[in-house]
């Protein structure tokens, strides 16, 4: 008999881990590898927000605060639902966690019973399915290919969902294909979802302050038929380029925050007071970073798609967020690499691009969507064309 719980058993290992450990060996073994697969941006923290958790150490904010968040920053963040999203919001309405994971996790675990299905689009961020097994719940996987832009075609939406259905969880810009709804997507996610007054939506905005080309952020909580259902996460790792400090937060139903709350009570108390201080100067603080770091990184998504869709094999779309990329391998699959080793799956791929060429890249299969791998371009432009000459070198290379 093992120690480990039953429910615990029903969650993979990281299907990422073996590319990663992978990558780990070889730079122990002195190999050059460059890694694309980082899932958080390569900016340091703006240094204002720094000196504001400098400062609450000094202040001695350094004690526990209200479970779900101190007051203070539950207003900095319904200043910002109110100024970004033109959405209202009480403090009752608001919790924070110690990141958006954490936010995500305990709504799972306040809401879920046994057998309740959350509807989940593929490909998926890796965490929300083990999140759904790991409070109790069954996840249903809505796949959606790469020529409905990787995003959710209502009429299937709608065959998805039954009467065990909780929660659908919306991810825009998304992790890892970074498709971005707009306004008119949303609304038709939205006319489906109306008619099933029983379903919850989870709302994870987490990139919606990294985004290109004039592209016009919009969430569901703005229809205003749905607002009191959805249960919008956001948060200030990708914004802010904090995502060592642990703060995410959310605004939704009352009788989920309170929920949230008395979890946050019994396991892991406040979030760090300080990260809290510091996560109220990146929300009512100035927001200049986050345009100056926007141009970087459109001009390296820009740089990466183009270079892609040069290498014959490999096709990409165009994203308007997030970044990542997903492109498609499957023009390569069957091929063989030149130590003779057969290309059958996009796991193949990524493992035999990283011996041959040292370029780490995460395969699309890890997100629930086999053909294809995620890069992520939070990495400098030099790193990138390194990495773009290799990657197409190695592909030429399959015969
Ligand atoms: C990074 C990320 C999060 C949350 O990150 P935290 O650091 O826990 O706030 C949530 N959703 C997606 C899709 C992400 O990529």
């Amino acid at each position: 008999m093992s120690i480990v719980s039953n429910n615990l058993k029903r969650i993979k290992p990281s299907p990422t881990l073996a590319v990663t450990q992978k990558a780990r060996e070889l730079k122990a073994a002195g190999k050059d590898v460059i890694s694309l697969g980082a899932g958080e941006p390569d900016f340091d923290t703006p240094d204002n927000i720094k000196q504001a958790a400098i400062k609450a150490i000094n202040d001695g904010e350094t004690k526990y605060t209200a479970v779900d968040g101190t007051p203070v920053l539950k207003d900095a963040i319904i200043k910002k639902f109110k100024r970004e999203n033109n959405l209202e919001y009480q403090a009752d309405q608001i919790t924070v966690g110690a990141g958006g994971k954490h936010v995500i996790y305990n709504a799972m675990v306040a809401t879920l019973n046994e057998g309740d299905e959350v509807v989940i689009p593929a490909p998926y961020w890796v965490s929300y399915p083990d999140i759904v097994l790991l409070a109790g719940g069954t996840p249903i996987i809505l796949e959606c290919n790469e020529k409905q832009g990787f995003k959710i075609n209502a009429s299937e939406l709608e065959k998805s969902i039954n009467k065990k259905t909780k929660w659908i969880i919306l991810n825009s810009p998304s992790n890892p294909t970074g498709a971005c709804y707009s306004e008119d997507d949303i609304r038709e996610i939205a006319k489906v979802l109306i008619k099933y007054p029983h379903v919850y939506i989870l709302s994870d905005d987490i990139y919606e302050h990294v985004t290109y080309e004039g592209f016009k952020f919009f969430t569901i909580a703005q229809i205003t038929e749905l607002k009191e259902r959805v249960l919008t996460m956001n948060g200030v790792s990708k914004a802010y380029s904090m995502t060592g400090w642990r703060i995410g937060y959310a605004a939704g139903p009352k009788e989920i925050i309170k929920a949230i709350a008395k979890i946050q009570s019994q396991s892991t108390t406040n979030p760090s007071s300080i990260s809290q201080a510091a996560a109220v100067e990146a929300l009512n603080g100035t927001q200049d970073f986050i345009k100056e770091r926007a141009t970087s990184f459109q001009e390296r998504r820009d740089f990466v798609v183009k270079a892609l869709n040069e290498i014959d094999g490999i096709e990409c779309l165009n994203p308007d967020g997030a970044f990542y990329v997903f492109p498609s391998c499957k023009s390569l699959i069957g091929k063989k690499d030149n130590r003779g080793k057969e290309i059958k799956t996009d796991t193949d791929f990524v493992q035999s691009l990283l011996e041959n060429s040292g370029v780490a890249v995460v395969q699309g299969s890890a997100f629930g969507l086999e053909g294809f791998f995620r890069i992520s371009y939070a990495t400098s432009m030099g790193n990138l064309k390194k990495a773009l000459e290799k990657i197409s070198t190695f592909c030429k290379s399959l015969k």
